[in-house]
């Protein structure tokens, strides 16, 4: 049996980053810059008020006070948005709201609560510093200054930062393009009445979902029958332009294995069957149909997901460049006695409670149980050597709402 490293060492090699493209600012959130960006003006532009107040020259109001307010004329008004270069006579003000270009000649702002708030003529009640509540050009960002390094992810304030930059586009690793494809002669989509032994089909929603949520897209095909002909057309209908294949069902030991009969002996395929020493997730199949990558996972939906945090996760989101590739790993007390199978890595299902440093396993360790993985918030691993752990030892555990 192949070990869970060996596989998941297996299943990375297949998956390469692609190249970085640039894309529109609102479409990069969470992917990572593959280049650095430069700044390609300053911030702020020009010299701006911080506050809505008066522009004026501190040496005109060196006096003023509360008691003996200095009058001013106030000369002009300037909104945020004026575009017209002005410039401050000595012995006037301007009034001026937050962001508007401080005139030439200015030395302060005054904020607007420190005077009688004139519109002819201004009561200035307090002394300024020179340069007070004035944002001086490039204080923030200088042009030509490397503002985000590649490798960085793109997060909500990165992308306003391009945007105040005025750019409008961002070199980044693109998502990986991930076809998923369900296949079981019982599948019957949602909508669909059940007829006596089908059963609706459920992990290609589940496995796209955690493509999406592993930060890649997801592409999904229509499911196929067991019909080895069926699944082979499905394939080279759907694969065209996608950096990764994945399948369900069909891999384990019984007869009508469509994946496995399509593949295993494919002349277009150099897909390995194999059993990794894991529970659950035992049958699986990894290698190349024609150029394209393809991960073939069990059918039984906790295998198929549980698989899926194993081996597709960590390897979609290093070759995407993101951070976290693993799922933060936790170590936790346990709360009771539990059983593992010899020689397998059992994954179980589990409630973690962070506070208490504890974990629970939950619902029982069969592969079909999809309730209690719904509502687990972890995978509690259990070592191949390990067959028995009693309450209060110390386990690892898969953090999975890291
Ligand atoms: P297989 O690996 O194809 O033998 O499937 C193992 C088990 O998983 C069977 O009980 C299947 O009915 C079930 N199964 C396989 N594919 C799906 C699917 N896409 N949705 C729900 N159950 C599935
Ligand atoms: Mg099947």
């Amino acid at each position: 049996m192949r070990s869970v490293e060996e596989h998941q060492r297996i299943v990375a090699a297949l998956i390469t980053p692609r190249a970085g493209i640039r894309l529109p600012l609102a479409e990069t959130l969470g992917l990572v810059l593959t280049a650095d960006v430069v700044a390609p003006l300053s911030l702020p532009g020009f010299d701006n008020s911080a506050m809505d107040g008066y522009a004026v020259r501190a040496q005109d109001i060196a006096d003023a006070t509360a008691e003996h307010p200095v009058p001013l004329p106030v000369a002009e008004d300037i909104p945020a948005g004026r575009t017209d270069p002005l410039t401050l006579a000595p012995g006037t003000a301007h009034r001026i709201m937050t962001g508007a270009p401080v005139p030439a000649g200015a030395t302060a702002v005054v904020p607007v609560e420190r005077t009688d708030g004139g519109t002819e003529t201004v009561e200035i009640r307090a002394s300024a510093a020179a340069g007070q509540h004035i944002r001086i050009a490039g204080e923030d960002v200088t042009a030509g200054t490397t503002v985000l390094r590649a490798g960085q992810p793109v997060t909500p304030a990165a992308l306003g930062l391009a945007a105040a930059l005025g750019i409008a586009e961002l070199e980044v690793a693109p998502r990986q393009r991930v076809l998923v494809m369900s296949t079981g002669t019982e599948l019957v989509a949602a909508g669909t009445p059940l007829q006596p032994g089908q059963i609706y089909e459920s992990n290609a929603p589940m496995l796209a979902a955690a493509v999406r949520d592993a930060g890649a897209e997801s592409i999904t095909a229509p499911m196929s029958t067991d019909d080895v002909a069926e699944f082979r057309a499905a394939l080279s209908a759907h694969a065209t332009g996608v950096d990764l294949i994945v399948t369900t069902g069909g891999v384990s030991a019984g007869a009508y294995e469509v994946v496995k009969d399509a593949l295993a002996h494919g002349e277009n395929s150099t897909v390995e069957f194999v059993k990794v020493a894991m529970q659950p997730g035992m049958p699986q199949g990894a290698g190349r149909v024609g150029a394209t990558p393809i991960v073939t996972l069990p059918g039984n939906p906790v295998s198929a997901l549980v698989s899926f945090e194993v081996f597709l996760r960590p390897a979609l989101r290093a070759a995407m460049g993101l951070p976290n590739a693993q799922r933060p790993l936790r170590t936790a007390t346990l709360t009771e006695a539990l059983t593992s199978p010899s020689g397998k890595r059992q994954f179980r299902r589990g409630v973690y409670d962070a506070d208490a440093g504890t974990v629970t396993s939950y619902g029982p360790p069969a592969s079909h149980h999809l309730k209690w993985l719904a509502s687990a918030n972890c995978l509690l691993e259990i070592p191949e050597d390990v067959t028995e752990l009693g309450a209060g030892s110390t386990v690892r555990v898969w953090d999975l709402s890291g």
